[in-house]
């Protein structure tokens, strides 16, 4: 079977053009470990192999950059093969309720003796001819079916929606703030979508999180991974800087000091991978610590952007995205955060810069830092295993 690939935003980047496209045939190629044909041609982006139909349509339907795959049949260059074909799929057509069609040809090879509208008037009139019934609709057609002529014609009418976006890869690196909740999965989903390579970092707090909290994580990054190849994790030890905090700063502030020693980890991440940007689940008031005035002041300890893909979203929207990617399920079993750990009674909600760092002054911040990174673990997570690389 062969599977035409449709890649609409791309075409748009005419400089970057052939770029975007060998990212693409080489981000089709590495999620299937058997050989499969990729053919490039003319704008198009042909898939060939004999595997599961159902098996390859789950995997290209997880590749970013793709619009629509259109499993395709390949004939011989000659009108009456194609014809023949087109009936075909007519006639399943109209047995399953279509009433009108048209045909639509794309002619690359010029060396074929009719041109596109001979074409499309030759193969319908067969149609029209072999089932009775049947009616061309040019402007709003039940079905419509696609001939392309090239070395092969190939002919389709089914198109499987792709994910769409930017070839993973294309866009750069950042570091995703990876929690267990449903936010963060979703987030690092549409950053990845725009072409970004995501690393995770997840802080645990170990023995106050179980492992399964950790094993949790682990498995919302695997089907991230899906989309990516592979995934890349961090489990940062958050558990003495916890401590620390408790010990020597105002309760009320807690929470905003976790959050600012959450992005300068991260932030030392981030350089140490070549990444360029951070990015957090969170939305403008979603619950109370996501003020804007919280979310100045956990910026202020960093100068990489931070991107916050779900900020203009409402919880159902989330949600509901949530479950399209996967990771609704996993994110919503009951397992602890590091976050709910060590959560204040009144926490400030509208933090003041200079408040905040009046209350780090006693720290030793460096300290911390260097003391959670060196006690971290890190996880190549592939969209099947889990292996430690470090
Ligand atoms: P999520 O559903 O992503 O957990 P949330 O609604 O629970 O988000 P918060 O707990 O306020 O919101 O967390 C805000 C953001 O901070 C998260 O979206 C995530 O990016 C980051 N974050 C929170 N806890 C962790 C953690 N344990 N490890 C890594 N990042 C975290
Ligand atoms: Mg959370």
């Amino acid at each position: 079977m062969l599977y035409l690939i449709k890649y609409g935003e791309l075409a748009l980047k005419k400089q970057n053009r052939s770029f975007f496209e060998r990212k693409l045939v080489e981000n089709i190629k590495k999620r299937f470990e058997q050989d499969v044909e990729i053919i490039r041609e003319n704008g198009r982006i042909f898939v060939k192999t004999d595997l599961d139909k159902e098996m390859v349509l789950g995997k290209l339907k997880k590749v970013f950059g793709i619009v629509g795959i259109c499993p395709a049949q390949e004939v011989e260059l000659d009108i009456n093969s194609i014809s023949e074909h087109a009936v075909n799929i007519a006639r399943k057509m109209f047995e399953k309720g279509c009433k009108t069609f048209k045909v639509e040809t794309r002619r690359p090879n010029k060396a074929f003796p009719l041109d596109s509208p001979e074409i499309n008037a030759y193969i319908g009139s067969r149609v029209l001819n072999e089932i009775p019934g049947f009616s061309v609709d040019v402007h709003n057609p039940d079905f419509v079916i696609n001939v392309e002529v090239r070395k092969e014609a190939y002919i389709y009418s089914e198109e499987i929606p792709g994910c769409g976006g930017l070839p993973l890869g294309t866009s750069g690196k950042a570091c995703l703030l990876l929690s267990g909740g449903i936010d963060s999965p979703v987030a690092g989903w549409m950053t990845m979508k725009r072409g970004v390579q995501i690393i995770g970092v997840h802080f645990h707090s170990f023995p106050f999180t179980s492992e399964r909290a950790k094993e949790k994580v682990i498995d919302l990054t695997r089907v991230l991974a899906q989309f990516a190849g592979s995934i890349k994790l961090y489990v940062v030890h958050f558990t003495d800087i916890q401590k620390d905090l408790y010990e020597n700063c105002p309760p009320k502030m807690i929470t905003i000091l976790m959050r600012r020693m959450m992005m300068r980890i991260a932030d030392r991440i981030a350089r140490k991978e070549g990444a360029l940007a951070l990015v957090t689940g969170e939305s403008i008031g979603q619950v109370a610590s996501q003020t804007i005035e919280s979310m100045h002041v956990t910026n202020a300890v960093t100068d990489l952007p931070v991107f916050r893909p779900l900020i203009g979203m409402d919880k159902q929207e989330i949600i509901s995205k949530a479950r399209e990617i996967g990771t609704y399920e996993i994110s919503i079993l009951p397992y602890e955060d590091c976050c709910t750990v060590f959560v204040p009674k009144h926490p400030v909600i509208r933090p003041r810069i200079d408040l905040i760092e009046e209350a780090e002054k006693g720290l030793n911040i460096e300290s911390m830092i260097e003391n959670a990174l060196s006690k971290s673990e890190i996880i190549k997570i592939e969209g099947g295993d889990v292996n430690d690389v470090e």
